[in-house]
């Protein structure tokens, strides 16, 4: 599979790892932070290049490439997902290594920032080659996951399935099961109830946080997504059995707009059927691009980052951005959104609901004690509803917009962890 994001000039010369240490050196400024400190976090603390070699169905060996990077673990072992594209490379996973480190701050957590990538195209492999990859590329990561150490979940293209195979792995490399080495997991092996539906569940109660804002009703507000997997299709499902109308969504093949709202249940239906969105008879096609300029009231990027540019920013007509996918906007697509009064709820808060449910399922895993939906749900929405309120307490007191205001939250939380650490030796 070729990318299917359309990536204009714009979009390709933005390297996203120096895309994240400037929105760090921003913030740094904004808040006085220590030189030294500021010199600590703008690196990641270690990155682990693996070759992982698979026997394909039809006989051949293929070498794959694959990346673990964790970026800051002064606050707990590292936490982030796993992702499987054709894309991935090493500075990507380290821009989304130092995002994660963000993020846990942001919701506080007890974890630090690490992620992990395979440059791979999983809908061209079989399901067995995709356990071959997987198991291998978990067994050569071994050394620095764990537990105690840095703790994978999913991401695009990985799947419960793949964490299971993960967990399974190192549970037979250690000699008895591990549930805690890995999130996301399926419920029977000790996977946390809600986890499949967390990121868009915390997407649903920041964008309900900030309508209430902004002074709008939420019944009949109008919402685009973009991406629908795991976190978009998750979000138009949750937004529309809460109220709102969801007007398009897109896939990497193409979308689909209703302006009298989309029958989400039948959508859901449909793309199981046939593998994506494109062709549901509910609507009327719509070209993936054009999705992020739809008339809606929230528009919520679900799929990959750098999406929106300074070149489509002045047409995005929402008046609320949720990011559910990391890194979608483009820090000068940013100020010209803020320019326009457009409230972008930022990654490291709108879609920190997944991470926030993997922390519950560690905790539950190394209890070995599982708690009811409600209750996750509840504590949830508490943390989330915690974190939009101290982004945007952030953003008023330094009058700059609510992605500025949450990295100040974060960076600030992580910055008195390592100080208050010191250096070893
Ligand atoms: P996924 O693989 O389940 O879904 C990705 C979706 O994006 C698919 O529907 C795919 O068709 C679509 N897509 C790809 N290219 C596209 C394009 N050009 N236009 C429109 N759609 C396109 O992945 P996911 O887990 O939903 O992750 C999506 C984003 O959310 C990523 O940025 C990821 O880092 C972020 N995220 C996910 C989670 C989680 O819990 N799954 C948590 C936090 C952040």
């Amino acid at each position: 599979m070729a990318s299917t994001l359309d990536r204009s000039a714009v979009q390709s010369r933005v390297n996203v790892w120096k895309m994240a240490q400037e929105q760090l050196d921003d913030v740094a400024r904004l808040i006085g932070l220590d030189e030294g400190v500021h010199a600590y976090l703008r690196e990641a603390k270690r990155v682990l290049q693996v070759s992982v070699p698979v026997r394909m169905d039809d006989g051949r060996l293929q070498m794959f490439e694959g990346f673990r990077v964790q970026h800051n673990m002064s606050r707990g072992p590292g936490k982030g997902g796993i992702r499987f594209h054709p894309d991935v490379t090493l500075d990507e996973v380290k821009a989304l290594a130092m995002w994660m480190t963000w993020k846990c701050a942001l919701v506080n957590i007890p974890f630090g920032g690490a992620k992990g990538g395979v440059i791979c195209d999983p809908k061209a492999m079989s399901e067995r080659e995709l356990e071959r990859l997987t198991r291998r590329f978990t067994s050569e990561i071994s050394i620095i996951i764990g537990p105690e150490k840095d703790i994978p979940a999913p991401d695009v293209y990985t799947t419960p399935q793949i964490m299971a195979w993960i967990m399974d792995t190192f549970s037979m490399q250690h000699g008895y099961s591990v549930a805690g080495v890995v999130t996301g997991k399926p419920v029977s092996i000790g996977g946390s109830l809600g986890r499949d539906k967390a990121t868009a569940r915390g997407c649903l109660y920041v964008v309900d946080e900030a309508m209430r804002e902004i002074g709008k009703e939420r019944s009949g507000a109008r919402v685009a997504v973009q991406g629908f997997g795991n976190a978009g299709m998750h979000a138009a499902d949750l937004m529309d059995a809460a109220g709102y109308q969801i007007v398009a969504v897109s896939d990497s093949r193409g979308g689909v707009a209703n302006d009298a709202g989309l029958d989400i249940e039948g959508l859901i239906a449909y793309k199981a059927r046939t593998g994506s969105v494109v062709g549901f008879k509910g609507g009327e096609a719509l070209d993936n691009k054009a999705v992020l300029e739809y008339d809606c009231d929230v528009l919520v990027p679900a799929a990959l980052e750098k999406v929106i540019t300074p070149e489509n920013a002045p047409r995005v007509r929402a008046k609320i951005i949720a990011e559910a996918a990391n890194g979608p906007t483009l820090p000068d697509a940013d100020d010209i959104l803020y320019d326009r009064g457009i409230m972008v709820l930022p990654d490291i808060l709108a879609n920190a609901g997944g991470v926030t449910v993997s922390y519950f399922e560690w905790v539950q895993d190394l209890q070995n004690n599982f708690w009811e939906e409600d209750e996750i749900n509840d504590r949830l929405r508490r943390k989330m509803v915690r974190a939009f309120t101290e982004t945007l307490e952030a953003a008023k007191h330094h009058r700059v917009n609510m992605r500025r205001g949450a990295y100040a939250v974060a960076i600030d939380r992580v910055a008195e962890a390592t100080m208050s650490r010191g250096l070893y030796p």
